[in-house]
């Protein structure tokens, strides 16, 4: 690292995330002297575990079913995205040769499967552009002069001085990740609010005794909706995706999907019951199942009732949804009423599992909450408070779901604070 003290750039980007590589190279394309500084020792060190290893650089889906997949604050988002939008990404990773291919639900990964590819050209490409790098280099805070800021702070004290800052620490899941929520503080003391960081895309946590006994820890189900009841009364949302239980709860896309929602809803009610409600057999509508159940009363009526739904459904649920139930699994299907049927019918379509909460934001894939997006310029990601502050990714209080939603957030927040940031900084009288 040079002498901080003689240093002065026109932007400063604080964190070397996906937000803040893209910022940085934005910023720099509009003319800017930029500098990015990182507390680890490498840069991307999140995106290069995304996506299970092979980062899903974006999502392929148009807009409105983009926004739709962003259940925190998406609106606030429309701006930024149809600035630089997934084609955007799209164009720019294919710009810098590397091929790209598009999965299911419009996930969009590299031709190579591997992070690393995508990871080690966004980190060239910051290079070849001329930005400044400091690796090693943890920043302490923001230094501001009568409501503007000018420059930063570093743990090693020194100071660093800029026009333009910006803030793209992410969030404080994963924390050996380096997102360890060092810039609420920041913001804080800048007049920003922070919306209490909360776990989301995490799995979910239940004390059902087949949860507790484990007797389903490992079953794993494809594609079934899952809705979500508040109190068993109001729908919370319906999700769609493979469910995995395991020895603590839930997990899987789908659980995941849900988690958004188990976070608000026990952050904003003290008390109530969530109830994740699983169909276990999506491909048979429930009468179909009633109507199988009667057929087999009819034509098989000697065979065991554990028997016959294990014909239909993984073993060891089966003996689940049929001990929820009531009914000896060794009873004869002639024995079963219509009553019988219908609740046999009613926990395979419905099978309630219900949830106290979800695993800690430490474990959690995604962090909820953050810099209160009410306080920040949606057209530009400028501070409202605080004349040459800008923040992208998420820091803010953003999120969405997996499948590239996040990433394609932090690359378009991140390109449009690192222009508006250097057009601020070339020319701040145009902004007085
Ligand atoms: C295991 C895993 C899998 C994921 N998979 C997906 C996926 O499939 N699809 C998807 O859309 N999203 C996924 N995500 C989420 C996605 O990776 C994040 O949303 C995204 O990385 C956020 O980018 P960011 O730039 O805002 O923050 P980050 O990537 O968290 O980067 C922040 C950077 O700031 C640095 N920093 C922090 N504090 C300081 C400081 N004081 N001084 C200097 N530097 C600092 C950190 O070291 C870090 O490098 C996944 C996340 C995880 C953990």
């Amino acid at each position: 690292m040079p002498d901080a003290k003689t240093e002065e750039f026109d932007v400063i980007v604080v964190g070397g995330g996906p937000s803040g590589l893209f910022s940085a190279i934005f910023a720099r394309e509009r003319g800017a002297r930029v500098l990015l500084v990182e507390k680890g020792n490498q840069l991307g060190r999140k995106l290069g575990i995304s996506g299970g290893g092979r980062c899903n650089v974006t999502n392929a889906k148009p807009l409105p079913e983009l926004m739709d997949n962003i259940p925190g604050n998406a609106r606030f988002l429309h701006s930024a995205l149809a600035r630089f939008g997934n084609t955007d990404i799209m164009r720019f990773f294919e710009g810098l040769g590397i091929g790209l291919k598009e999965e299911d639900r419009g996930r969009v990964f590299p031709r190579s499967d591997k992070a690393s590819t995508v990871v080690s050209a966004l980190v060239n490409s910051v290079y070849e552009r001329g930005v400044d790098v400091w690796t090693d280099t943890p920043v302490r805070g923001l230094c501001q002069e009568d409501g503007a800021v000018t420059g930063i702070r570093l743990a090693n004290g020194n100071r660093v001085s800029a026009k333009a800052v910006i803030v793209a620490t992410g969030g404080c899941s994963v924390p050996k990740t380096g997102s360890t929520g060092d810039a609420y503080p920041w913001a804080k003391s800048a007049g920003h609010t922070i919306v209490d960081p909360y776990p989301t895309e995490v799995p979910l946590t239940s004390n059902d005794w087949f949860i507790r006994e484990r007797t389903l820890q490992g079953l794993s189900l494809k594609a079934v909706p899952v809705t979500l009841w508040y109190n068993e009364t109001k729908r919370l949302t319906v999700e769609e995706g493979d469910l995995i239980f395991t020895h603590f709860g839930l997990s899987g896309p789908v659980a995941l999907r849900c988690s958004h929602y188990v976070s608000t809803s026990l952050r904003r009610k003290k008390s109530g019951n969530l109830t994740a409600s699983v169909d276990a057999l999506p491909l048979m509508a429930s009468e179909a199942l009633a109507e199988t159940w009667r057929r087999w009363r009819r034509d098989e009526p000697r065979k065991q009732v554990g028997t016959l739904c294990r014909q239909i459904l993984p073993d060891r649920l089966a003996d689940v949804i049929i001990a929820e139930t009531g009914i000896p699994s060794s009873s004869q299907v002639a024995n079963l009423n219509n009553d019988m049927i219908t609740r046999l019918v009613k926990n395979t379509k419905s099978f309630a599992v219900h949830i106290t909460g979800t695993l800690p934001l430490s474990q959690a894939t995604v962090t909820g909450g953050g810099v209160s997006v009410k306080e920040i310029d949606p057209r530009t990601m400028a501070s409202k408070l605080v004349r040459g502050l800008y923040f992208c990714g998420e820091v803010m209080d953003v999120h969405a779901h997996t499948g590239g939603y996040n990433i394609t957030v932090a690359f378009s927040t991140g390109h449009l604070a690192g222009e508006s940031a250097a057009e601020f900084a070339l020319d701040p009288v145009c902004f007085t």
